[in-house]
């Protein structure tokens, strides 16, 4: 069914043409077609959030979208690290299909999300909508910027193109001002640069400034876009609660959890900027956001690296942990508060937003299914089954495990370097490759932790779903069409992005004070 119309289009005519003369907020109209605001964490767990089950995280506004908003509790990101789950929010495609593997983009990587995919902002441009990125864009920087969100379909854009452990960030202040920011991270690439448009503006990046000059680009873009009563499109991809843990003065030592916590809760203060900007704008109410994480925690960090919940292992592995993640979907008056068991994806995202702006889905063969009854009428999901590639997926192994319904079979287990550290032994990079036939499977409504798999006794009364299971993944591999490894291109360090264009020696030179 097709979602309930925009409340302003159900306004009589004089009522609009009432708003748009008085105004709304900040004087500013209202556009009739919806604003759409995706907001992504970086490598936050299922249990890193309140609203979530976690103790002592404090989130108000996450909290509150979740509690005004539709809540997954079985929601996936396509992978588990940064790269590959990003590609597939943008296209609603498995990443195998657009090359975005194995593993992710460096700071000088030759190759990015190929230009012929087609992203979700550039069906929104085709549809007459403004469009802006800022934050992490992690899809490829390639030759002078090729690759970077202005040519995905974005109008603006205002992030770093990579992680911010890319570079040497011991280098970087973190706060209080003769802080160093905890760890090491990469050596021998250019300090983090920040870029507007296609140009670098800062380099290295001042991390207690960042959020907030994030949070004044998001604000002036959905004031400008009200004010010129364009429908907008918005994709705030944070850094955080990605290491190194970072915080600006307001929210350093303010949390229960130490610099993660710190981190998550300057987070949750830019959600909180976002929708006072929706709100000062007029449109809160003619916005849908949806908020989630690209993959799983960090859990070689420790405590400083996520926390996954009652789900096994995190970041980089394809248990639970690695990709079920934490999502809202908020719409004051159109979708109605709740919480949804029902099996979503980012790869959804796509054809959702598709079919809630009447844009035109691409003509490529898309993975994902528009999550319009769950989240507009409160029916059942289109998808039924999930399907994990491992971080290094490859067409010989092929996907290592297949969730269907309530039931989860691995092909395949292994464990890794990200997910380290934590008590159990399954989840550390020394849990080698470990092929399973029959496959191991697990009732993940009984058992969502991934603890007990139904025994070799058990099985003969499980044969039917593992059938059906085993169907389902040889259709699935039949027709998965590999593309192109972009990450195997290689790299080139004079790719790499510097504020000084021609310097020399690089990366050294690349620095502006
Ligand atoms: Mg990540």
């Amino acid at each position: 069914m097709a979602p309930r119309e925009p409340l302003c289009s159900l306004l009589p005519l004089w009522l609009q043409l009432l708003g748009l003369s008085l105004g709304l907020g900040l004087g500013l109209a209202v556009a009739s077609r919806p604003g759409v605001v995706v907001l992504l964490a970086d490598d936050l767990g299922y249990g890193d959030l309140g609203c979530f089950g976690h103790p002592s995280s404090f989130t108000p506004n996450l909290d509150r979208l979740a509690a005004s908003g539709r809540r997954f509790s079985d929601f996936y990101s396509a992978a588990s690290v940064c790269s590959p789950s990003r590609a597939a929010l943008l296209t609603g495609r498995y990443p195998t299909r657009s090359g975005i593997f194995p593993g992710v983009f460096y700071p000088g990587s030759k190759g990015g999300l190929p230009l012929n995919e087609t992203t979700v902002a550039e069906l929104l441009k085709q549809q007459g909508y403004v469009t802006a990125m800022v934050g992490k864009w992690h899809l490829g920087y390639g030759l002078n910027g090729i690759y970077l969100p202005i040519h995905h379909g974005f109008d603006e854009f205002l992030g770093v193109p990579y992680s911010h452990d890319q570079g040497p960030c011991q280098n970087l202040t973190c706060f209080p001002p003769d802080t160093k920011c905890y760890g090491k991270c990469d050596q021998g690439v250019v300090l983090l640069p920040l870029i507007r448009n296609n140009t670098v503006v800062q380099q290295p990046v001042s991390f207690p400034k960042l959020t907030a000059q994030y949070d004044r680009f998001a604000r002036d873009f959905i004031l400008r876009a009200a004010q010129q009563q364009k429908p907008f499109f918005l994709y705030y991809a944070s850094h955080h609660t990605h290491y190194p843990q970072f915080a600006s003065a307001d929210f350093t030592r303010k949390s229960m959890r130490g610099p993660l916590g710190d981190a998550l809760l300057e987070f949750d203060g830019s959600v909180g900027q976002i929708l006072k900007a929706l709100r000062d704008a007029g449109v809160e109410n003619n916005t849908l956001i949806f908020f989630t994480s690209d993959n799983g925690p960090e859990l070689m960090r420790r405590s400083r690296g996520g926390n996954a919940g009652l789900l096994k292992c995190g970041k980089g592995t394809t248990y639970e942990g690695g990709m079920r993640e934490p999502a809202i979907a908020y719409w004051p008056g159109q979708i109605a508060p709740g919480v949804t068991h029902e099996l979503a994806s980012t790869l959804d995202i796509l054809p959702t937003i598709a079919s809630l702006t009447g844009a035109k889905l691409p003509r490529v063969k898309l993975d994902g299914y528009d999550m319009g009854d769950i989240l507009f009428n409160n029916g059942k999901s289109k998808r039924d089954t999930m399907f994990y590639y491992p971080v290094s997926a490859s067409k010989k192994l092929g996907v290592f495990a297949v969730r269907k319904g309530r039931y989860k079979a691995h092909y395949y287990t292994q464990g890794s370097t990200h997910s380290d550290s934590t008590p159990d032994h399954d989840c550390h990079w020394d849990s080698f490759l470990t092929p399973h036939d029959p496959p191991l499977l697990f009732d993940l409504e009984a058992d969502p932790s991934e603890n007990y798999p139904l025994s070799s006794s058990d099985i003969p009364n499980y044969s039917w779903i593992i059938n059906q299971i085993h169907e389902e993944k040889l259709i699935f591999e039949q027709e998965m069409e590999f593309g192109e490894s972009q990450i195997e291109k290689g790299v080139d360090p004079n790719l790499e992005p510097c504020i000084n264009a021609g310097c020399r020696p690089r990366p050294t030179c690349c620095v502006k004070t």
